[in-house]
C-alpha cells in the first residue's frame, strides 16, 4: 500500500508535508531549554565609518549551536517567537551585549553593540524595563547601546510604538531601522520616531552599481541626509559597492567586505587593527606639508 500511495502525486506532497511538520516539531523540541543548556552563542559583525575605516560598532547576532552543528537565525527565530521564548532569549542577549560593551572598554575600545529587537519582545510590557536592567546590572554608557527594529514593528501600534521608543531613547539607547525600504510603512514615521539610524537593506546593496539598485540607495543616503539621520549600508562585499557608497556619502557600512559576523576575540583583532594608533589624517597632513 505504501508504495502504491507513493506512485500518486497527492500522496507524496502529503509525505512531504508531513516531513516538514515532523522536523518543524523536533526543530521546536530540541530548541526549548536551549537557553538554560547554553547552547546560543553571540556573534559580532563590525559597522564601519566609510571615510576613516574606523569600527564604530558591532552587531549582535544570534547563533546556536545543537549537536555540533551551528544553526543559522532563520531556522529558529520565528520559532521562539512562537513559543514566546524570544523574550528570556532576547534578554540574554541585551545582557550580554553590555557585558561585552564592558569586557571591549576594559581593553581599551570603545565600541557599541547593536541588538536585533524582535516584534515579540517589542510589545512585551517588560520591553523598556529589561533594557534599563541590562545597562545597570553591567553599568555601561546606554549610548553604546542600539536597538535595531525593523518597519513592521512599528505600525502595528504607532502610539504605543511611539512611547517605547521615546523612552529607551531618553535612556540614551540608539535606535536604527533594519532592512530599510523592504517594509510597508509610510515615510511619515521617520518623524514621529526618534530614530538615530538608517540601516540600507541589502537587497539595494547587492547589484550595485549595476541596474536600479544604486538609485534606490543613493535616494535613501539622501534622505537621511535631509532628516538628519546617520545611514548605513548593509551586506556590503565589493570594491564597487565601497565606491559608490563613499561617492554619495554614506556613513557606514557592514557586510564581508570587512568581516563576516565573528567571535568576540577576533573583533578585539579587528578593533586592533583598524582601531587603534594615532589619529590618522593629522598625522598624514603633518607628513606631507
Ligand atoms: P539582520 O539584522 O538584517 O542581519 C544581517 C544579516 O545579514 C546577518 O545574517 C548577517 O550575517 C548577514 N550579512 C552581513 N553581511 C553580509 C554580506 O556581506 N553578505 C551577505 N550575503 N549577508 C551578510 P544572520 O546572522 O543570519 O541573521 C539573519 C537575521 O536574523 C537578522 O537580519 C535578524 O533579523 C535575525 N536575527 C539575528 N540575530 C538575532 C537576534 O539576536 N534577535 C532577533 N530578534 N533577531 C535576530
Ligand atoms: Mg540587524
Ligand atoms: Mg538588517
Ligand atoms: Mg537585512
Amino acid at each position: 500500500f505504501h508504495a502504491k500511495a507513493k506512485r500518486l502525486g497527492h500522496a507524496c506532497y502529503r509525505s512531504e508535508m508531513t516531513d516538514r511538520l515532523v522536523e518543524y516539531r523536533s526543530t521546536q523540541e530540541r530548541l526549548s531549554g536551549a537557553l538554560e543548556r547554553g547552547e546560543f552563542f553571540i556573534v559580532y559583525q563590525p559597522k564601519v565609518d566609510l571615510q576613516t575605516g574606523v569600527i564604530r560598532d558591532v552587531e549582535a547576532l544570534l547563533r546556536w549551536r545543537y549537536n555540533g552543528e551551528v544553526i543559522p537565525p532563520y531556522r529558529f527565530i520565528s520559532l521562539l517567537e512562537q513559543s514566546r521564548e524570544i523574550i528570556p532569549v532576547s534578554n540574554w542577549i541585551a545582557t550580554q551585549a553590555c557585558r561585552q560593551i564592558a569586557e571591549w572598554e576594559l581593553q581599551g575600545y570603545k565600541v557599541g553593540v547593536s541588538i536585533n529587537v524582535s516584534a515579540v519582545q517589542f510589545k512585551d510590557d517588560e520591553f523598556c524595563d529589561m533594557i534599563a536592567a541590562a545597562i545597570n546590572e553591567v553599568g555601561i554608557d546606554p549610548r553604546s547601546l542600539e536597538c535595531e527594529i525593523t518597519e513592521g514593528l512599528l505600525i502595528d501600534n504607532v502610539s504605543e510604538a511611539v512611547d517605547k521608543l521615546v523612552q529607551i531613547k531618553e535612556m540614551g539607547v540608539r535606535i536604527s531601522i533594519d532592512d530599510f525600504g523592504t517594509g510597508y510603512s509610510s515615510l511619515a514615521y521617520l518623524r514621529q520616531f526618534p530614530i538615530d539610524t538608517l540601516k540600507i537593506d541589502r537587497a539595494f546593496i547587492k547589484d550595485i552599481p549595476h541596474a536600479d539598485d544604486g538609485t534606490i540607495a543613493s535616494s535613501i543616503i539622501v534622505l537621511s541626509k535631509a532628516l538628519g539621520l546617520n545611514v548605513i549600508a548593509e551586506g556590503v562585499e565589493t570594491d564597487e559597492q565601497i565606491e559608490f557608497l563613499k561617492h554619495h556619502d554614506c556613513d557606514e557600512y557592514q557586510g564581508y567586505y570587512m568581516s563576516p559576523p565573528v567571535s568576540p576575540e577576533e573583533i578585539s583583532v579587528l578593533l586592533e587593527r583598524h582601531n587603534s594608533g594615532a589619529p590618522r589624517e593629522s598625522v598624514d597632513d603633518e607628513v606631507f606639508v
